[in-house]
């Protein structure tokens, strides 16, 4: 049997979802996962950590990225850039590995364009109350910036169209079951075994 190219999951959903949380609980249930970290010109959050959360870069560093063509995808989110190093994900897929990104919805309609064959998986809260709620409780934002994540995840919602897959995240056991079956499902695609 030929070597099986691994596939690239897209996953997005409003900030404060839980898309960090439903991502962490399935890498620990599947090795042949991998996680694209990718690079941002936010400021760190208390208890991030370079190279594990984000490869946390200047402006000027994220420019360069940019220019070289070394981003698969980039998008500006809340006033900071946020993109995807290319290579790394090329190469797991090359090795058979499947690629978990976790991005906005802009960044992932320009990998749809680029990565036609990849599977796009959107995760939405149960409501827009309980969002706000949960990014409240996280504790790390001021109201302004809170404000303006909810109304990215109004805008957001409204492109959950362009998705493959839509996951309501009303438990973290819940979404995490209902992602490993998309990812089963996609290896038992005719098109793909
Ligand atoms: P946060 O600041 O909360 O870590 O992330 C803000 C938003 O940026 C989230 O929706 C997150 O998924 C998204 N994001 C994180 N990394 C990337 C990336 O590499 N590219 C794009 N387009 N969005 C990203």
């Amino acid at each position: 049997m030929i070597k099986e190219k691994g596939i690239l999951f897209v996953l997005s959903g409003p900030s404060g979802v839980g898309k960090g949380t439903v991502r962490k609980a399935l890498f620990e249930h599947d090795t042949n996962l991998k996680y694209s970290i990718s690079m941002t010109t936010r400021n760190r959050r208390e208890g991030e950590q370079d190279g594990v959360d984000y490869f946390f870069r200047t402006h000027d560093e994220f420019r360069e990225m940019i220019d070289h063509n070394r981003l698969l995808e980039y998008a500006e989110y809340v006033g900071n850039y946020y993109g995807t190093p290319r290579q790394y994900v090329e190469e797991m897929i090359e090795a058979g590995h499947d690629v978990f990104l976790e991005i906005e919805v802009q960044g992932a309609m320009q990998v749809k364009k680029n990565f036609p064959q990849g599977v796009f998986v959107f995760l939405i809260p149960p409501s827009l109350e309980e969002l706000k709620n949960r990014i409240q409780d996280r504790g790390t934002e001021s109201e302004d910036l809170i404000a303006s994540r909810l109304q990215e995840a109004r805008n957001e919602i409204e492109m959950m169209e362009a998705y493959d897959y839509v996951v309501v995240n009303d438990s973290v056991e819940n979404a995490v079951k209902k992602v490993q079956a998309i990812v089963q499902g996609e290896h038992c695609k005719k098109e793909r075994v």
